[in-house]
């Protein structure tokens, strides 16, 4: 029974949240929605997982997750005060919006930028923290434009990779939009870079320059999607901003499995490099086919491809159909991209499946 209601709404923060991808519990469908690693974690982290010491549950977790956070600073060459670990890469990118998007000039927040076609998360936590943002519009060939990302703004971020389009912006690029902004902090999020040629990180320019976070995460290329686990590489003085941050909010954001397994995959770079480059081949491979069928296929180093179905088909309407035949897509209503389709690459035998199904949709 609701009583009173008038009396507390108005003091409600009223937001309108992210929408996830669907996760059904249905184990039978071909599920191709939110861009997880078809194949199962390392045998590193069922080692460590049948290791785990029960005990250990009864206490609070390490605060500073101390053990992966050396890990990853080992396994990138950085100190360990250049890292920062969370909940998934969207805990990190959300601590990084609280702590860093507050930037006024003569008492006026300044705007943000990213692109208008993007991760749909960033206006989500930019609506719920009140910070301004300007989307710039990605150019016709669905690619950012780096001289729209000039002009004074409170902060930046960028995926590279971008979702949903796949495309993949060169270093060079990337390095333009941060030395030209040297007053606000410019956030690389690289969930998708392990899918995008070698070399193309930003993490080797942290050094180079003090406003630069790059965000990454285990949930694509290190098949942990369930564990949340993400981090950011910076400088020191940046890290030590968002642990304020964080330990204002929510100490024991890590816990203790997370922890522990995320150290231990690293470990295991040959099945790392392998997996990935079974889904570069599936990528390619897929992508012809799709091409063979009449659709038009951005240009992906991602795990996933962003597709249009040919002239006179919906891409709507064959997301919806696709889904009844348990083959589970992702579709965005949203100006420029309404006919578009965002597939991730599965396994081999599951794309085949799906190019069947989509051949016989197209000729039916
Ligand atoms: N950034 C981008 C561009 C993404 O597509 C995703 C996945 N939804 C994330 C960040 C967040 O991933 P996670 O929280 O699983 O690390």
């Amino acid at each position: 029974m609701i009583q009173n209601e008038n009396r507390w709404e108005s003091g409600v923060r009223k937001v309108i949240p992210y929408t996830p991808g669907e996760q059904p519990s249905d184990r039978n469908i071909i599920k191709l929605n939110t861009n997880e690693n078809p194949y199962g974690p390392s045998e590193e982290a069922l080692k460590q997982l049948s290791d785990i010491d029960m005990d250990s549950l009864r206490r609070y977790p390490d605060p500073t997750a101390s053990l992966l956070v050396e890990t990853l600073a080992d396994y990138y060459d950085v100190n360990k005060d250049q890292v920062f670990v969370g909940v998934g890469s969207d805990d990190v990118l959300g601590m990084c919006f609280m702590t860093f998007f507050n930037r006024e000039e003569s008492g006026k927040r300044l705007p943000i930028f990213f692109p208008d076609i993007t991760y749909s998360f960033y206006p989500v936590w930019a609506d719920m923290l009140g910070i301004p943002y300007e989307t710039k519009a990605l150019k016709e060939d669905y690619t950012i434009d780096k001289e729209d990302y000039l002009s004074e703004n409170g902060g930046i971020v960028i995926p590279n990779p971008n979702a949903p389009t796949a495309i993949y912006m060169d270093k060079s690029d990337i390095e333009y939009i941060i030395s030209n902004n040297p007053d606000s902090v410019v956030i690389i999020d690289e969930a998708y870079i392990d899918f995008a040629p070698e070399g193309s990180s930003v993490i080797s320019l942290i050094d180079k320059y003090d406003n630069l976070i790059v965000v990454r995460t285990y949930s694509k290329s290190r098949s942990m999607a369930g564990l949340r686990i993400g981090y950011a590489i910076s400088n020191p003085r940046i890290i030590k901003y968002l642990n304020d941050v964080k330990y204002s909010y929510n100490s024991y954001t890590m816990n203790y499995p997370s922890i522990k397994l995320g150290a231990a995959v690293v470990k295991d770079e040959e099945y790392f490099r392998k997996t990935i480059s079974w889904i570069v081949r599936t990528r390619e491979d897929f992508t012809e086919k799709l091409k063979s069928l009449g659709f038009t296929v951005l240009p992906s180093s991602a795990n996933f491809i962003f597709a249009a179905p040919p002239k006179g088909f919906s891409a709507e309407e064959l997301f919806e159909e696709a889904k009844k035949h348990g083959i589970y897509f992702r579709y965005f209503k949203q100006p420029r991209i309404d006919n578009f389709l965002r597939i991730t690459i599965g396994i081999d035998e599951d794309m085949r499946k799906v190019y069947e199904f989509l051949k016989d949709y197209l000729t039916k």
